[in-house]
Formats: structure tokens, sequence, C-alpha cells
């Protein structure tokens, strides 16, 4: 086989029609514990790839964390050592719970409110339901 032929077979072996739910891999949460605190360096990258507001994501970690978290520039931190892994473990259940739609999949989703109830709208199959508020 020459390079030509390589070269297509590479390119017949990538899915062709290849959607964002396909591509969808949200950085993981980047923290480390200093002293009794635990700090976040990365909330405002997944915030950004995931079209969510970083108070949002904040309140939501704040809450299971049971540690109110503290935006300072570009990190966040909370009051706790808490394990990276757990703080990823959080921040899946965030996605899995305000970001990917449970009708379709598909994470290209967005937050609209009606008549005070926050819903998710997803923009690759139109469905609407409503979420759970962050308390
Ligand atoms: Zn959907």
């Amino acid at each position: 086989m020459n390079y030509k032929e390589l070269l297509k077979k590479a390119y017949e072996t990538i899915p062709k029609h290849s959607d964002r739910h396909e591509r969808f891999q949200p950085p993981k949460v980047e923290s480390f514990i200093e002293g009794s605190r635990t700090i976040v360096k990365n909330l405002n990258t997944i915030a950004n790839y995931l079209n969510r507001d970083i108070q949002h994501i904040v309140k939501y970690l704040s809450k299971e964390l049971a540690s109110p978290g503290t935006v300072d520039g570009n990190r966040v931190i909370f009051v706790g050592k808490f394990r990276n892994k757990l703080v990823n473990e959080k921040m899946q259940q965030y996605i899995k719970e305000y970001v990917v739609c449970k009708e379709c999949g598909s994470p290209d989703t967005r937050f609209e409110k009606e008549d005070r109830v926050l819903m998710i709208h997803c923009m690759a199959c139109q469905a609407k339901y409503p979420v759970q508020k962050v308390r």
C-alpha cells in the first residue's frame, strides 16, 4: 500500500458525520489541596466548554461538597479538603444532570427560564424539560 492509499484508508476509518456528541470530552477538573482548602484551577475552562455559567457550577459543587466555593480570578476555592477524584465525580454528576440531554444524550443544550422554572432546551432534538434548581 502506498502513502496515498494509506491516507485514503485513514480517512475512511474516521466517522464522516461525527457530531458534537461524539466529540464531547469536557476537560477534567484540575484541583489541589492547599492547607485546609481545595483550589480548583480550571472551572472557567470547563464552564466555557459546557456553555454554562461558572456561578451555577460553583453553586452546585458547593451544595454537593457542603462547602461554599468562592470564585477568585481563575480559581475557585472550597473550604475543606476534597480529593480531585471526588471533585471530578461531582462534575460528572453536574454534566449528567444539567448539561447532557436526557432524551437524546446530546450535550448541546441550553438553560431557559420559563415562569421561574429552569428548563433544559436541547439544540439537537428540541426536547425541553425542567431541571432541579440548585439550592
Ligand atoms: Zn436532545
